[in-house]
């Protein structure tokens, strides 16, 4: 065989498909979680006003540290963080590589509780990390005890906990996660993608922060704030963590766009989330509808429901493309996860439902 004829990519590569939620021209389409609205106008308009004004200055490079930025999301976050506790980057998925880069890498390893976020073991082995998998009840619950365990006998360097849990919808329990941290001598990574979603009362691991060093929280602004688009992510940390991050992320790796446009969507952040609160309610009609229709729909602290169960959730997922609805098969057998739409796409997907049921 011509030796060119195949690029000489790394082992741990070889035959691997890269991240694809199919992208389909589709009437209404509910597979990425996305925030169903546009900007707001008004928000819209101010980010355009910030971005003309900046344009004569994209010359120089950049704010390395992203300072601006790091104290706005701080003061968002609250809990009496500041921008040394924050870190930011190109969406959370950049956030997690770059968590990966300075505490996984070569001879190390990450363990998750799958059905997880499919990213998570990708990025891993991107990173060279070593990849271990435990596993959630027949429920899709993590119990303390039992992730408690599994990570005192494997001793990862770094664990993997998603609240609210995509593909499964449904928040952790904070004593998961500080069983978790008070056990682990490596790094916990609780992803909170879709925290603002979460039903009252759901509180977040951000609070956990003084007690355990070693605990990061990663959050994003592609879901509630609808800003899928710009790719903005960030996490919050004890000052170390923030610092150990500067070892391997790319010199000016935000650029000055990303980071005005993220600060005046954060100055906007009471318009953005009340979109929010109309998208939960789609997302409790959802589940509440299923039910009613006698399918089977976890609890949702997110944006999207999992739905099922299916003897075969790939024909499923097929009928409801027929009935233009796009919808998401995550791989767990018997079950589809939909996001929640606005009103108009929800009642669609539960009229598609309806004849399905
Ligand atoms: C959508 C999602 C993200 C967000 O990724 P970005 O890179 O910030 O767009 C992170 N974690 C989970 C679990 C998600 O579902």
């Amino acid at each position: 065989m011509n030796p060119f004829e195949e690029p000489p990519i790394r082992d741990a590569l070889r035959g691997l498909t890269p991240y694809g939620a199919p992208q389909l021209d589709v009437p209404v389409r509910l597979n990425t979680n996305e925030n169903p609205y546009p900007l707001p106008a008004a928000v819209a308009d101010a980010v355009e006003k910030t971005l003309h004004g900046l344009m004569r200055d994209v010359n120089r490079y950049p704010d390395r540290d992203a300072v601006a930025l790091r104290e706005d999301l701080a003061a968002y976050l609250g809990h009496g963080l500041t921008s040394a506790n924050v870190w930011a980057a190109n969406g959370s998925n950049e956030i997690i590589q770059q968590l990966l880069q300075v505490f996984g890498g070569p001879g190390r390893t990450a363990m998750g509780f799958p059905p997880s976020y499919s990213m998570h073991p990708l990025l891993a082995t991107a990173t060279a990390t070593g990849w271990m998998e435990s596993h959630r009840n027949a429920n899709f619950e993590l119990i303390a005890e039992h992730a408690k365990a599994q990570v005192r006998v494997y001793d990862p360097d770094v664990v993997f906990l998603c609240s609210p849990n995509n593909p499964t919808g449904t928040a952790l329990d904070l004593g998961v996660v500080e069983a978790v941290a008070a056990e682990c001598s490596g790094v916990v990574i609780v992803d909170e993608a879709y925290f603002e979603f979460a039903r009252p009362g759901t509180e977040s691991a951000v609070s956990l922060l003084p007690r355990f060093p070693r605990l990061v929280v990663t959050r994003t602004m592609s879901k509630a704030f609808a800003f899928a688009g710009v790719r903005v992510g960030y996490l919050a940390a004890h000052p170390n963590v923030v610092d150990a991050v500067q070892l391997v992320r790319l010199p000016y790796h935000l650029s000055a766009l990303t980071q005005a446009a993220a600060r005046v969507a954060l100055a906007h952040a009471s318009t953005l989330l009340t979109q929010v609160e109309a998208i939960k309610e789609q997302r409790d009609r959802i589940v509440a509808r299923l039910r009613e229709l006698g399918f089977s729909a976890s609890d949702s602290d997110a944006n999207f429901v999992l739905f099922g169960r299916f003897d075969d959730q790939a024909t499923v997922w097929q009928k409801l493309l027929d009935r233009g609805v796009l919808v998401r098969d995550v791989g767990v057998p018997g079950w589809l996860r939909v996001s929640a739409g606005t009103p108009e796409e929800t009642d669609a997907f539960l009229n598609a439902m309806a004849d399905l049921a």
